[in-house]
């Protein structure tokens, strides 16, 4: 298959009707980005942004449309204290800082008296998630930045949606909107990229042969919902994108009504009166 410029394609899709090459693609990526930035309202021109990136192909993409889209931002990254996985990613960012030629803030875990490695094995992936939502908040509100980006892609959206209206949880859909804002402790939040498919990321910093690391996380679980999304696009092609389009418009809908209060020993937001993230300190803290 050849692409619009006559080279050899390296990416076809049946939604967007197109086929590139490792040239053209780039600025294909890089404009759909842009167009899902500006429809959804994910991010303002105006803002700081601090945009998370794991060492992953995802959060690569993101950096990189940032950085091409012109958008003010820095990195940001947390040592999770998770043995080689955790030095390649580290690895991984550093590069990518200077190759974009952008600031990298780096937090340790380990600062905070515990690694993920000290948690309960059950319990890594919940705490993991519950360190990094704390730490990128607090962060970017001590550093004056408007907004985090993470590099949610459409299938982690709609893997959180199917599993929380499995559990009955409807209310937590509010928390897949495109963006958002800010509210008392909590600054902005946005997913620039929660159109996006892996497959896309991956294609871009293949073809650009971006600084990433492959390696994955040990304690990352089998998801057999990945697999279940994965298996539904293959029968039904635009699935994934038409469904996290649906997903971000009945999110709006969702009231997230919960009394959050501050936690008595941090003072972040919190929804009990010690915060997830104190807990753990409090368990697995050492001094
Ligand atoms: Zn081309
Ligand atoms: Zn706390």
């Amino acid at each position: 298959m050849r692409c619009r410029c006559g080279r050899r394609a390296v990416f076809h899709s049946k939604v967007y009707k197109v086929t590139l090459c490792d040239e053209c693609y780039p600025n294909f990526y890089v404009e759909i980005v842009g167009r899902s930035v500006k429809r959804y309202k994910i991010l303002r021109r105006s803002e700081r942004i601090l945009a998370c990136v794991s060492g992953g192909k995802d959060s690569c993409a993101m950096a990189y449309a940032l950085k091409r889209l012109e958008y003010k931002f820095e990195l940001f990254h947390i040592d999770l204290g998770i043995g080689r996985y955790s030095r390649e990613c580290l690895r991984s960012v550093e590069e990518l800082s200077e190759f974009l030629d952008v600031n990298l803030n780096v937090v340790r875990l380990e600062d905070y008296g515990f690694t993920i490695e000290d948690v309960d094995r059950r319990k890594v992936c919940s705490a993991c998630g519950t360190a990094k939502r704390y730490l990128m908040n607090v962060f970017a509100r001590l550093n004056g930045f408007d907004v985090v980006a993470t590099a949610h892609t459409c299938e982690d959206i709609i893997n959180f949606f199917i599993k929380n209206m499995l559990s009955g949880n409807v209310e937590y859909i509010s928390k897949l909107k495109p963006r958002i804002d800010s509210f008392d402790k909590l600054v902005a939040k946005s997913k620039p990229l929660f159109d996006r498919t892996e497959k896309e990321n991956a294609t871009l910093v293949l073809t650009l042969n971006l600084p990433f690391t492959s390696i994955e996380c040990p304690h990352a679980p089998h998801d057999v919902w990945k697999e279940i999304i994965y298996d539904v696009e293959l029968r039904k092609k635009g699935f994934k994108q038409n469904f996290v389009r649906s997903i971000a418009k009945l999110a709006n809908f969702i009231r997230l009504d919960w009394n959050l209060g501050h936690c008595k020993i941090c003072g972040e937001v919190s929804n009990s009166e010690v915060c997830s993230f104190c807990k753990l300190r409090l368990r697995y803290g050492k001094g």
